[in-house]
C-alpha cells in the first residue's frame, strides 16, 4: 500500500489526484481504465471534496457512480482532510475548452457545481449517442424478474422496427431497465451498424428547450426524425410538460411510421403515468409492455458474482451469498455494496476478503437493510388469512373455492411482488406447488388487472394496506 503523503503547505489537486489514480489503477483493469478514467482532469479543491472534470456530464455521472466510492476512500487514506470526489462535467461551470493547469488551484475561483446540477450541462452535449459501451446484453445477467424483458430487447436489436415497437419497460429503481435500454443500443449500432440515440426523458426536454430558445427546433426535429432507434429513459419525467409531450409525440409518429424503432422506460405502466396525455399512454402501449421485478436471491448471487468478475476482484462464493442476501432489491445498492469493499479491501491489503471482513466494513449497510421491515412468505399468508378471514392452510391448499382462489391468487402476487423469492420457493411456501403453477398464477392476476378495473383496484388497495400495516408494526 502506497504511504499517504505528506502534505504541509496547501494541498495540491494534481498531486492527489495522480497519487488517488495510482491507488484505483491496478484493480479497475486497463480497458476501463482508459476509457473512463484517463480522460479525467482534476479541478479544484473545494473544502472536503476533490472536484474533478470529465468530458461530458454522462461521463461524469458514470465515474461517480462506479468509481466515486473507491476514489473517495483511496482520496481520504491519501489526505484525511480530503474524503470525497466530485465528478464535473467540463462545460458545466462555463468553462468549456480551458486548460486544465488553469482549472487546478483555487476552488474560489472556479466555483464548480457538483453533479446534482449535472442535468443542466447535459443541455450542452449536443449530439451523441450516449451509450454506454459497458451496458451489453453480455454483462447483462437473465432471471425469472427480467426474462420477458431481456427477451423482447434481444428481439428488438435483432430486428428492430419490425416485432414490438414501442419496447416498453417499467420497474422499480435499480432493476436493470437503463442497462437493458443501452444493451439494445449497443447492440444495434454494433451489429447493424444502426444509427441510436439514447437519451433521459430529462436530456430530451432539455434538449427540446434549448432548441426553443436558440430557435433552431428544426435542427432537433431533425436530429431526433433521422433515427434507426430512439431510446428514451425514465419517461415518467415528461409527465405535466405538456410542450415536450407534444414534440415527443410528433417524434414518436414519424419513427413509428418509418418503421423505426422505440425503447421507452419507466418506473411505472404507462396507465399509471401521471399528467401524460392520453394519446401518448396509448402510443406507448401500441406495442409490447413488459415488465422487470427485483431480482431474486440467485439472480443477485450471479449479477454480483458477475459484477465482480468484471472488476477483476476476486469474490469468494460465501462472500457473494452474504452480500446478495443482505441486500434486496436494488441492484445499484448492491454495487455500490461491492465498490465499497473493493476500495476497503484495497485499503487493508486483503488479497482475500471473507465474511467478517466484509461484514465489519459494511455493517452500516446492513444494518439498514436490516431495518427495513422484513417482508418474508410467512408474514404474507398471516396477513392475507386474516384479512380475507380464511385459514393459512387454505390458503396453502387446492380448493377451487372462489372464496378460497381469490385470496390465494393475492398472496402468492403480493410473494412475487414483495419478496424476491424465486418461483420455487414461493411454490415450496405455498404447500408445495410446481414452479410454474405459481408463474401462471401472477400472469394471471396481472392479465385480469390489465382487464379489470374493479379487480386491479382491489389488488391495489390490498396491497396497500398490507404495507401500511407491516410500517405501522
Ligand atoms: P434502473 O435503470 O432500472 O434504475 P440500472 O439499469 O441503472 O437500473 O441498473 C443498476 C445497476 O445494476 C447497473 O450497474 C446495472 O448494470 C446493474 N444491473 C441490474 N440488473 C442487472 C442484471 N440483470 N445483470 C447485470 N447487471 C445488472
Ligand atoms: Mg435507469
Amino acid at each position: 500500500m502506497k504511504k499517504p503523503l505528506d502534505f504541509n503547505g496547501p494541498v495540491h489537486s494534481d498531486a492527489l489526484w495522480i497519487e488517488a489514480l495510482n491507488f484505483v489503477k491496478g484493480r479497475i483493469g486497463q480497458a476501463d481504465f482508459n476509457l473512463w478514467l484517463e480522460p479525467l482532469k482534476p479541478s479544484a479543491l473545494q473544502d472536503d471534496a476533490l472536484v474533478v472534470e470529465a468530458p461530458d456530464s454522462f461521463s461524469a455521472s458514470w465515474v461517480q457512480n462506479h468509481y466515486g466510492s473507491e476514489i473517495s476512500a483511496a482520496l481520504q487514506s491519501l489526505n484525511p482532510a480530503v474524503n470525497r470526489v466530485i465528478f464535473i462535467a467540463k462545460d458545466s461551470a462555463g468553462k468549456a475548452g480551458q486548460d486544465a493547469s488553469h482549472a487546478t488551484g483555487s476552488a474560489q475561483q472556479n466555483e464548480p457545481q457538483i453533479p446534482a446540477a449535472a442535468s443542466a450541462s447535459t443541455r450542452r452535449t449536443g449530439p451523441g449517442n450516449n451509450l454506454n459501451p459497458l451496458y451489453t446484453f453480455d454483462s447483462f445477467i437473465i432471471g425469472e424478474n427480467n426474462r420477458l424483458a431481456h427477451a423482447a430487447a434481444l428481439s428488438i436489436s435483432q430486428s428492430p422496427g419490425t416485432a414490438y415497437n414501442p419496447l416498453f419497460i417499467y420497474g422499480q429503481v435499480g432493476v436493470g431497465k437503463t442497462h437493458l435500454m443501452q444493451a439494445v443500443g449497443n447492440f444495434a449500432k454494433a451489429q447493424a451498424g444502426l444509427r441510436v440515440v439514447y437519451l433521459s426523458s430529462e436530456q430530451f426536454l432539455n434538449e427540446f428547450i434549448d432548441s426553443l430558445l436558440n430557435k433552431n427546433t428544426a435542427a432537433f426535429r431533425n436530429r431526433f426524425r433521422d433515427l434507426d432507434l430512439l431510446l428514451i429513459d425514465d419517461i415518467q419525467f415528461i409527465g405535466g410538460k405538456e410542450e415536450t409531450q407534444r414534440e415527443f409525440f410528433h417524434t414518436f409518429n414519424t419513427l413509428h411510421d418509418y418503421h423505426k424503432q422505440v425503447v421507452l422506460s419507466s418506473d411505472r405502466p404507462p396507465k399509471e403515468l401521471k399528467n401524460l396525455e392520453r394519446r401518448l399512454v396509448s402510443r406507448f402501449e401500441w406495442g409490447l409492455v413488459v415488465d422487470i421485478q427485483p431480482p431474486d436471491l440467485e439472480t443477485r448471487i450471479a449479477i454480483i458474482e458477475n459484477k465482480a468478475r468484471l472488476k477483476n476482484f476476486s469474490l469468494p462464493k460465501e462472500v457473494a451469498f452474504c452480500l446478495a442476501e443482505k441486500i434486496e432489491g436494488n441492484v445499484r445498492s448492491l454495487e455500490g455494496a461491492l465498490t465499497k469493499l473493493i476500495a476497503c479491501a484495497g485499503l487493508y491489503n486483503k488479497d482475500v476478503v471473507d465474511v467478517v471482513f466484509t461484514e465489519s466494513i459494511l455493517k452500516d449497510l446492513f444494518q439498514n437493510e436490516n431495518n427495513k421491515p422484513k417482508i418474508d412468505i410467512t408474514a404474507i399468508q398471516e396477513w392475507v388469512s386474516r384479512y380475507y378471514n380464511i385459514k393459512i392452510s387454505e390458503l396453502k391448499g387446492d380448493r377451487r373455492q372462489q372464496s378460497l382462489v381469490l385470496p390465494r391468487q393475492i398472496a402468492i402476487y403480493l410473494t412475487r411482488k414483495l419478496t424476491g423469492a424465486s418461483l420455487p420457493q414461493i411454490g415450496e411456501g405455498f404447500g408445495g406447488k410446481n414452479h410454474t403453477t405459481i408463474l401462471y398464477t401472477c400472469r394471471k392476476v396481472e392479465d385480469k388487472m390489465s382487464k379489470d378495473v374493479i379487480f386491479k383496484e382491489e389488488v391495489e388497495r390490498v396491497l396497500l394496506k398490507f404495507k401500511n400495516d407491516l410500517n405501522n408494526n
